[in-house]
């Protein structure tokens, strides 16, 4: 991987641009509330950008109409920053909660069951954290949170 200084805000939005020109999610309203004064992080820009696309599609794919994807960067304490992905759409049975960062699980007719398996990786090599909280029927709200700087392999 490539470890650069990564502004957390743009790499963002550089995933809602991807996502907004596709033209299929007009259904969704999404919303950004960003801190604007944090400071870049040490990490592997394209590997979070493919955490960050893994976990916005999940949330399209948990709105069956319409539907809010809100998203916020904020300073989670003096070491760490924090993404926060919340939608509210179909939410996360209690019973599911525990599988759903494990390879293959899905509940998706055509999922892989990957994409939190790897995002998962993705994060404990940054060594991050992602917390999962959930109201079944309600959302889900994915927080990410990452170390402002490297901490060795
Ligand atoms: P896939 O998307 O291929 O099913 P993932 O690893 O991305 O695999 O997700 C695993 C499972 O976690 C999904 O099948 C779904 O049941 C659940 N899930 C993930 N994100 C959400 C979400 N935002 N809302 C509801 N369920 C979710
Ligand atoms: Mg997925």
């Amino acid at each position: 991987g490539l470890w650069q200084p990564v502004h957390l805000n743009q790499l963002l939005d550089e995933c809602l641009v991807l996502i907004q020109t596709s033209g299929l999610e007009a259904r969704i309203h999404f919303a950004s509330h960003y801190d604007s004064s944090l400071p870049p992080i040490d990490a592997d820009g394209e590997l979070l950008k493919q955490v960050l696309l893994n976990i916005l599609i999940n949330a399209v794919q948990a709105i069956s109409a319409r539907g809010n994807i809100t998203i916020r960067t904020l300073r989670w304490d003096d070491a760490h920053q924090a993404i926060a992905i919340q939608d509210d759409g179909c939410g996360i049975a209690p019973e599911h909660q525990k599988k759903i960062f494990d390879p293959f699980f899905t509940t998706k007719a055509s999922g892989t069951g990957l994409g939190l398996a790897l995002s998962q990786r993705i994060i404990n090599a940054h060594h991050g954290d992602i917390q999962l909280v959930s109201q079944p029927g309600h959302g889900a709200t994915f927080t990410l949170i990452l170390p402002l700087h490297f901490q060795g392999t």
